[in-house]
């Protein structure tokens, strides 16, 4: 069975203007555990879709990063009440980064496979629009990439994610709002402070006045810290953006 990727362009052509009928020529794969069974309309299989690792109820207010029912009512998690201060007044995040939700990430990072975008995006839209601050937002931010990565790649996720989450929330998507200003090292290698230490001054934003006075929506497809994020909404902050919220599909 072809993936997705080598389909030939007939069939992409065919794929969207009637998915339904073509599936039963091309069976797709799903996208998180890549088994040519049937699946729902964002490419999902059963199984994956019910072993989402989704975020439930109990998160922090600050990260989104996921409780356990003894933090109810905290106004922060421990992380958050141990850090300094993240810049960004509140994050949300669909599913923990393991199990199907890391493969769909992978899947887009590495393979490519762009129907990632939509799940990913449907997942954020639907977190974002049961937070009380959704309609405050005015511009939608990918987390940037330095352009000596950039080039090194065919795309962005936090880019494509951006756009897609901007078009579905009605608000305007500002790709080069933040830039990044010097290329920082991996942060799987460092740790803790390090993080924070090796993004700090990171990223400015060269026309503050599209940032002052507005709320910023800041995407990426996943954070594990939230250095980052942070580092991000202080150059936005320090451009007079009113305030900087950040979704993410895994954390
Ligand atoms: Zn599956
Ligand atoms: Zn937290």
């Amino acid at each position: 069975m072809p993936s997705p990727e080598v389909r030939p362009a007939s069939g992409r052509f065919f794929s969207r203007i009637g998915g339904a009928v073509l599936d039963l020529v091309y069976p797709q794969d799903c996208i998180a555990c890549r088994r040519g069974v049937p699946v729902d309309p964002l490419g999902l299989c059963p199984d994956c879709r019910a072993g989402l690792p989704r975020i439930g109820e109990w998160r922090c207010p600050r990260c989104g990063d996921e409780l356990g029912p003894y933090a109810a009512g905290r106004p922060a998690c421990p992380s958050c009440s141990r850090r300094s201060g993240l810049m960004f007044r509140s994050a949300v995040a669909v599913c923990r980064y393991e199990g199907a939700a890391r493969e769909i990430v992978h899947r887009l990072k590495f393979g490519g496979d762009l129907r990632a975008v939509r799940l990913m995006k449907e997942g954020i839209v639907q977190r974002v629009q049961s937070e009380p601050w959704a309609g405050e937002i005015d511009l939608v931010v990918p987390v940037p990439l330095h352009w000596t990565r950039r080039i090194g790649r065919r795309f962005n996720q936090s880019e494509l994610l951006a756009r897609s989450i901007a078009h579905s929330l009605g608000c305007d998507y500002r790709p080069s709002l933040l830039r990044r200003l010097r290329r920082t090292r991996a942060q799987s290698f460092l740790r803790g402070i390090a993080r924070e230490e090796n993004m700090r001054g990171a990223f400015g934003v060269p026309r503050p006045a599209l940032a002052n006075g507005r709320a910023v929506l800041l995407v990426d497809d996943v954070m594990t810290t939230c250095a980052t994020a942070s580092e991000c909404a202080r150059a936005l902050l320090a451009a007079e953006a009113r305030r900087v919220y950040v979704a993410v599909f895994a954390r």
